[in-house]
């Protein structure tokens, strides 16, 4: 299962700094989350200050 990213995100860029696989980028609107390299760390939720990423 991999992590996704809710609506609430405002892309200020932290998960994507401390992904240990680098696997988040901005999107569009909000940042996005590859569903083929997360591994489920959990860090992306812990240290984004809204709580967009969400296990799917
Ligand atoms: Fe990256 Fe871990 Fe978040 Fe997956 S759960 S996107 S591996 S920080
Ligand atoms: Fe969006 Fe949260 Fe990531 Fe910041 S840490 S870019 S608000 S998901």
């Amino acid at each position: 299962m991999a992590y996704k990213i809710t609506d609430s995100c405002i892309s200020c860029g932290a998960c994507a700094a401390n992904c240990p696989v680098e696997c988040i980028k901005a999107g569009d609107e909000k940042y996005e989350i590859n569903p083929d390299l997360c591994v489920s760390c959990g860090t992306c939720a812990n240290i984004c200050p809204v709580g967009a990423p969400e296990e799917e």
